[in-house]
């Protein structure tokens, strides 16, 4: 009697966990589909034709909390060539979904621009922090470039302003 018992508990059991593993599935699949109709949308919105390829560029740089240069997505998508890599980061950076960061490492960087950013001088261009040990990058957007008085006769169109230093992770170690 106990045995049978035991087994009748086992199978509830286990058809708790199907369903609890199910669930998580269906909750995964669920958010990578909103998260693939979210690019699709953001990049139809800046006039680029969302491609497969396109997609899932968008969404590992809209993933990642850092910024990523062409060398990132070559290892995230070790079965592309890297001219398709690159170009899509060019169409992107024209199209002005990613702004490209000199951080200098000597390796330009790539992170998606806030969603009505025009990349424009005086207002969407922001501070960057750059990490001299794990040497990550990252926007720092609330910080918008300062407005520069400069000479007479000067006209700015492009900045790069990196904060160098140890970023929160590796100051936590
Ligand atoms: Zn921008
Ligand atoms: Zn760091
Ligand atoms: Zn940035």
């Amino acid at each position: 009697m106990r045995s049978i018992f035991l087994l009748e508990e086992l199978k509830l059991f286990q058809a708790n966990e199907l369903v609890t593993f199910i669930n998580r599935l269906v909750d995964l699949i669920t958010k990578n589909m909103l998260h693939s109709i979210e690019a699709e949308k953001s990049l139809e919105a800046k006039e680029i034709r969302p491609t497969a390829m396109r997609i899932l560029i968008y969404k590992l740089l809209n993933k990642s909390n850092k910024a990523l240069a062409l060398s990132d997505l070559e290892n995230a998508f070790s079965n592309s060539e890297r001219t398709t890599l690159f170009r899509t980061l060019k169409t992107f950076e024209e199209k002005g979904v990613v702004h490209q960061i000199q951080d200098g490492s000597g390796i330009l960087k790539y992170a998606l621009c806030e969603p009505n950013c025009n990349c424009e001088f005086d207002r969407d261009l922001h501070l960057h922090f750059h990490c001299t040990i794990c040497e990550d990058t990252v926007c720092l957007t609330d910080h918008k470039i300062p407005h520069i008085n400069l000479p007479e006769g000067y006209k700015a169109e492009d900045a790069n302003l990196v904060i160098k230093g140890i970023c929160k992770k590796c100051n936590t170690v």
